[in-house]
């Protein structure tokens, strides 16, 4: 690296926290000086394809001159002004287009800052809306093993309690109901007993039960799953028949990343509550967006409170709403269909039969989602630096190697991060 960043990149070793990183034995921290399209520059040298669209956000690339004028163009109008009181034409653009595209029983938008927060005000919804009714004892949570909701205390709560944060977090956190997570594959024959013990957790504890939280068709953070999108309609109509909110977080799924605009689709279903977020502003800066239904807004504005208790100081900031507008409509301009479609053609050609490869469990592909899960865990120095070494830029955990490119990705592109996997598969020094 060039010596020009030493002394910047010393600094972030000594004095910055990373995501999930330690400040004593830090992993190294490449130093991005520029990103452009499908590229990352390494401190001005370096190119390298971004195989992870900064974790699902960046779905039309880097740099991109339509959402760098949304950002420009807005600022000269107002960057910010408080939402209490107050309303504005980007936030109200960007509701009009998310009421548009989401399941027509979603008609009310409450805008957060990031998909936690969303996450939080799902929750809160949930409860206020019981609590409104008389039944404060509809307050807990059920949810299935493995999911992932984010970092904030609600949203850990109803994340896997084995690789979530649990153990440390044990005495403050809201206790949870925690099914089974869903067994049959996504391109498996639907299996019917896979939502028994679902049915049973209902049975026996839907008068405690405020919602139903999970991850749409696909399970990110928690083990990157696919499962079969009739687990979603089975745990729907359980949700219909034990009088509980069913709450979709398509926090990662959202915006065309499996294959449908929304992973509900892929089973017919209308949440009560849909979280929205990373990719909402084409991953230009954190916004996200939970929606509900008439009902839900409508019993919790006529409850005690008579109003929802949430509201940001950034809540609907102008400059993320007129990004996100922009990458809406790119998002139809550049016929997102096709290009997920493309890409998961390619996945499927070249990164499933990876399987066949002595360390590798399984592998898997939805829409524009390719995972590589390994028998052993990654060292993630080592291959992250083989990676960068081979221009691609992928971030695995655990023993799950996989990637969610950007969607204007071309072919080659998107076989340079392949290739870059299956050498990393052949290098001993990559795993533990
Ligand atoms: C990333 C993610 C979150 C948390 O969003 P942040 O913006 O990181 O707070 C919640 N749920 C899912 C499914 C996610 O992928």
């Amino acid at each position: 690296m060039s010596n020009k960043y030493t002394d910047l990149i010393e600094f972030d070793k000594n004095h910055i926290w990373h995501p999930y990183t330690s400040m004593t034995d830090p992993l190294p921290s490449y130093f991005v000086t520029q990103a452009n399209g499908v590229e990352l520059t390494i401190a001005d040298q370096k190119q390298v394809i971004d195989g992870m669209s900064s974790w699902w956000a960046v779905i039309h690339g880097y740099n991109h001159p339509a959402l760098n004028q949304a950002l420009v163009g807005q600022s000269h109008k107002m960057s910010h002004v408080m939402f209490g009181g107050i309303t504005h034409e980007s936030a109200i653009k960007v509701s009009q287009q998310l009421i548009s595209i989401t399941p027509p029983n979603l008609t009310k938008v409450f805008i957060s800052d990031s998909g936690s927060v969303s996450v939080e005000v799902a929750i809160k919804m949930a409860i206020q809306y019981w609590h409104a009714q008389n039944k404060p004892e509809k307050s807990k949570l059920l949810t299935v093993r493995n999911g992932y909701h984010g970092d904030t205390f609600a949203a850990m709560s109803v994340c896997d309690p084995v690789n979530g944060m649990h153990s440390i977090f044990e005495k403050v956190l809201a206790k949870n109901l925690f099914a089974p997570a869903p067994k049959t594959r996504f391109d498996q024959p639907w299996d019917e007993s896979d939502s028994n013990a679902l049915k049973a957790y209902f049975e026996q504890y839907h008068n405690e039960i405020a919602a139903f939280i999970i991850e749409p068709v696909v399970q990110g953070a928690g083990g990157m799953r696919i499962y079969h999108p009739n687990y979603l309609k089975a745990a729907k109509a359980l949700c219909d028949e034990y009088n509980v909110l069913f709450i979709a977080d398509e926090i990662a799924t959202g915006f065309g990343r499996t294959g449908k605009l929304f992973a509900c689709e892929w089973a017919d279903i209308e949440p009560d509550i849909l979280c929205l977020g990373k990719a909402l502003t084409g991953g230009y800066m954190s916004l996200a967006a939970t929606l509900t239904t008439d009902k839900v807004a409508n019993t919790i504005s006529q409850g005690d409170a008579g109003c929802f208790m949430h509201g940001p100081t950034f809540m609907a900031n102008p400059l993320a709403c007129s990004v996100a507008n922009a990458s809406l409509t790119l998002l139809n301009q550049n016929d997102w269909q096709r290009q997920v479609q493309n890409i998961e053609r390619i996945l499927k050609e070249n990164l499933l039969p990876l399987a066949s490869h002595e360390r590798v469990q399984d592998t898997r592909v939805l829409g524009a989602i390719g995972v590589v899960e390994a028998k052993q865990a990654v060292n993630v120095a080592a291959i992250q630096k083989h990676f960068v070494d081979m221009g691609v830029w992928i971030r695995p955990f655990g023993k799950l190697i996989y990637i969610m490119p950007p969607y204007i990705i071309n072919q080659q592109q998107l076989n340079s991060l392949i290739d870059a996997i299956a050498s990393a598969l052949d290098k001993e020094d990559c795993f533990v």
